[in-house]
């Protein structure tokens, strides 16, 4: 430990060296600069051009100081961990994945519900559900049905990587279009049956939505318009949350795919739903008892206060 202190600030008075050269470099520079004659500008545009001259023509120094920081950085981690100075995380262990039959669509047919803002997180959440699954032991059949408008933007200029993306669908279609209605369950904290056990021959919907709730019942309107069942996940029955049970896309996904593994809602819900949304009393027993593994305790359903979900 005491050798990587003195390591530690050996290094930094390298960096301040080297930092104090770079800032000659600029003062020359700007030097220069002050001395050409500008006219016509009020004291504070000249500083104002100074200041912006000064940030144009140091461009190249400042990204070479960076990448010679950037060098010497990795020169010392390198060496750190020769000396053993640096743990490494312990390798992942390769899990066996055993394909689920069941399929998940996420349906973003609410283009016109959403922000920008709300666009960009729900793109998040996509990617969010994506790596999930990737990593999951029992891996689902993943689709995004109704594929278009401004989460294709997203995807087609922020999130270019997703033409790698393999073992999900990309369908512009609607779910209706695509898949056998008996077989669909719209998943909606809205709806009034509950979902007992996931079933793998079934298709399981979740909106593709965030909207903080703002559009209440939407999805569950939809599924009685388009006459398929409904199910809310079993979470009250597990555990207490300080808001209402609308959870964020990924969430739910996340949740779906955790209780194919180990078949526990509970285990499901309490892994997967962030602490910040448990209520108090809730909070405090998960201290108290510091242990994962007490779910079988059961508590009577609670609504919480009319606050939604908050992604
Ligand atoms: N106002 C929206 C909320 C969107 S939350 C609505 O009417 O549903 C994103 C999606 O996650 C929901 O459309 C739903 O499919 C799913 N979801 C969120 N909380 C859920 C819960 N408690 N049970 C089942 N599905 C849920």
């Amino acid at each position: 430990m005491e050798s990587k202190d003195t390591k530690e600030t050996t290094s930094e008075a390298t960096i301040s060296e080297k930092n104090y050269d770079t800032c000659n470099k600029l003062n020359e520079i700007t030097k220069e600069k002050k001395e050409e004659p500008q006219q016509n500008l009020s004291k504070n545009a000249l500083k104002k051009l100074r200041k912006q001259q000064k940030w144009e023509e140091t461009r190249e120094a400042r990204k070479l100081a960076l990448k010679e920081k950037d060098k010497r950085k990795k020169e010392e981690r390198r060496k750190a961990k020769e000396l053993g100075l640096i743990q490494l995380p312990p390798k992942k262990i390769k899990v066996e994945q055993i394909p689920s039959d069941m399929k998940v669509v996420i349906d973003l047919s609410f283009d016109e519900f959403m922000t920008e803002a709300e666009i960009t997180s729900l793109s998040l959440q996509l990617s969010r559900c994506y790596s999930a699954n990737r990593s999951a032991m029992r891996p689902v059949n993943l689709y995004f049905t109704s594929y278009g408008g401004r989460v294709q933007e997203r995807f087609n200029t922020k999130l270019q990587n997703h033409i790698n993306w393999k073992n999900v669908v990309f369908e512009t279609r609607t779910y209706w279009d695509c898949f056998n209605k008996e077989k669909l369950v719209y998943l909606t904290a809205d709806s009034d049956e509950y979902v007992q056990e996931l079933d793998e021959e079934k298709i399981y919907i979740i909106g593709g939505l965030v909207d903080k709730n703002r559009h209440k019942n939407i999805c569950y309107n939809k599924s009685q318009r388009d006459e398929i069942a409904s199910a809310q996940l079993p979470i009250g029955n597990y555990i207490q949350l300080n808001t209402r049970k609308v959870l964020a896309v990924n969430h739910v996904f996340e949740i779906l795919v955790r209780w194919l593994e180990c078949k526990d809602w509970g285990k499901s819900f309490l892994e997967v739903i962030p602490q910040r949304k448990f209520n108090t009393i809730e909070r405090k027993k998960r201290q108290e008892n510091n242990d994962v593994n007490s779910t079988s305790l059961q508590y009577p359903e609670c609504e919480g206060n009319e606050k939604s979900c908050d992604e």
